[in-house]
């Protein structure tokens, strides 16, 4: 599996190394209702690719050990939203 070489090429993009060590690229190519998903397993080291229909948050499990994997959403890029302006 090839990671997208520009963001032009997919309608989702993230890249995120969760607190357990495990390393997530995940993405959605233009278009599609599926998800890519490229993962350093940070349980067992292993390596793997999945691909599922998307949602959020991202959830899978390590085909290896089995364990869950959640690619929880950034939280608030920048600040807090409350209200939606008018
Ligand atoms: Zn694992």
């Amino acid at each position: 599996m090839k990671e997208p070489k520009s963001m032009d090429e997919c309608s989702f993009f993230t890249r995120r190394v969760l607190s357990d060590g495990t390393k997530t690229v995940a993405w959605v190519p233009v278009g599609q209702k599926f998800v890519n998903v490229v993962y350093d397993c940070g349980a067992c080291k292993h390596h793997g690719e999945i691909t599922q229909e998307f949602q959020k948050p991202i959830t899978f499990n390590c085909q290896k050990c089995g364990i869950e994997i959640i690619v929880e959403p950034l939280k608030g890029k920048k600040g807090k939203k409350k209200k939606k302006a008018e």
